[in-house]
């Protein structure tokens, strides 16, 4: 990391796949934070939106109050890493969600929920990352599929033509669970884009 302190990456804690980020931000040399509260968010220098279940994690972030206050601060900036749930989080359009299932809007993409299919609901691949110097095992499971992207939006990586990792400035969100496997550069490839 370039930066001379450690930063503080908070991890939205209220569903899925939590735990898993934290250790692996925790090898890459950030001091992690549950997110539950809005008061959670102070003081935070990144964010990550795990995997899970994207319409149960839409619901509990407006019960807790942390929907609004969220938008604000990615808005003006907060940098954020979106896993599989949390990339549909990120996303300007959701298709196939519920109808009361809210997002961010944060990156220009349209993406589809479970879009991979039955057969291949749950797959894994070697991928090739830009910033990344050899290919990444990526785990999808019932992974959503960017059917659609804006000029602002830049493509890291793709599996079978759909961009399945995404930057927008200090926005990155990856399709797949990069939290499940021992290989954290994604993670850092984030705190690299965030500044870090
Ligand atoms: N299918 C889930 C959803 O729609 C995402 C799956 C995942 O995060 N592994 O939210």
């Amino acid at each position: 990391m370039g930066a001379d302190r450690r930063p503080v990456v908070g991890v939205l804690a209220l569903q899925g796949a939590f735990a898993a980020h934290e250790r692996a931000l925790s090898r890459c040399g950030a001091t992690t934070r549950h997110v539950r509260l809005p008061v959670d968010l102070d003081g935070l220098d990144a964010l990550v939106l795990p995997g899970g279940e994207s319409s149960t994690m839409s619901k509990l972030l407006v019960s807790s109050g942390l929907f609004d206050e969220l938008k604000g601060r990615l808005h003006d900036g907060l940098p954020v890493f979106g896993t599989c749930a949390g990339m549909i989080l990120l996303a300007a359009d959701i298709l196939d969600g519920r109808p009361d299932q809210h997002s961010f809007g944060v990156l220009d993409i349209a993406v589809r929920r479970n879009a991979y299919g039955r057969q291949n609901e749950s797959f894994e691949t070697e991928l090739d990352v830009d910033g990344l110097d050899r290919p990444f095992h990526a785990v999808f499971i019932r992974a959503p599929r960017v059917e659609s992207s804006g000029p602002a939006v830049e493509v890291l990586a793709r599996h079978d033509r759909a961009p399945v990792v995404v930057r927008q400035g200090t926005a990155v969100v990856a399709s797949f669970h990069p939290e499940l496997t021992d290989d954290t550069r994604l993670h850092q490839l984030f705190l690299h884009h965030a500044g870090f």
